[in-house]
């Protein structure tokens, strides 16, 4: 049985929270990188939406380009066609080229709709294109912003860690080097690290999990170190804490 005072309990609990943080700063930290690709990326999707917008209303451009050309080849085919009109000898080929006009001409109107359409179109995609590379615009400032954001998180995470480490040095000196020794292997062998839990109405606060009358009544004396029979955390009397002695 390993002899204990409330006060090296209320240490090895304050111990606990200094580790509990550091713990908690360090897997924040961890996880930065992931964080700052994630704003990348998002950033990169962006781009690419962007761009795609971009082709499209190219392609539209192209074929707005193409079906100009056809128009101005139409409009020769027809000037041509009536030049031939003055020309023609039967009322047969006069009736013909009547024909090849008439059809010229509503072939053309079909290609100045089709034009019409098309350059409607061409400004609806413009406007969302315009309003697309604004937020483009804002979202790479606020990227930058949240970059700089995580960098000054990260610079006070780092001095937390310096001031937790100088606190757990100087704490951690006042109690046994056998209660540390005890206290850390507990720690290793918790999933959360947690070494050290209080017990409230008979629950382990660790576990959730019911402590045996016998060892609560004993727990609530304060003077030798025990273990939650099922979690195996150091626990003590949540009371004890409150009420030193
Ligand atoms: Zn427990």
């Amino acid at each position: 049985m390993v002899n204990i005072t409330r006060e090296q309990i209320a240490t090895l609990a304050q111990l606990q929270r200094i580790l509990s943080a550091r713990d908690r700063i360090k897997s924040k930290l961890v996880n930065l990188p992931e964080r700052l690709s994630t704003l990348d990326s998002d950033l990169q999707r962006f781009a690419h939406d962007l761009e795609n917008e971009e082709s499209h209303l190219k392609e539209l451009n192209r074929r707005y380009r193409s079906l100009e050309s056809d128009v101005q080849v139409n409009l020769g085919k027809i000037q041509k066609s009536q030049q031939k009109l003055r020309s023609v000898k039967t009322n047969k080929e006069y009736q013909s080229s009547l024909k090849e006009i008439d059809d010229l001409k509503t072939s053309t109107s079909k290609l100045e709709d089709e034009i019409l359409a098309l350059l409607e179109e061409m400004d609806r995609e413009e406007a969302v294109l315009d309003h697309k590379k604004d937020e483009y615009s804002k979202r790479v400032v606020e990227i930058q912003q949240e970059k700089e954001n995580l960098q000054q998180e990260v610079e006070e995470d780092q001095k937390t860690l310096d001031r937790l480490k100088a606190d757990w040095s100087n704490l951690s000196g006042q109690v046994e080097a056998v209660l540390i020794q005890i206290f850390n292997r507990v720690k290793a062998q918790q999933k959360d690290g947690v070494a050290i839990a209080p017990a409230k109405n008979a629950i382990c606060q660790g576990c959730n999990l019911n402590i045996p009358p016998q060892l609560y009544n004993e727990l609530q004396r304060c003077d030798s170190l025990k273990t939650c029979p099922n979690c195996e955390r150091i626990i003590y009397w949540e009371n004890q804490e409150r009420r030193p002695e």
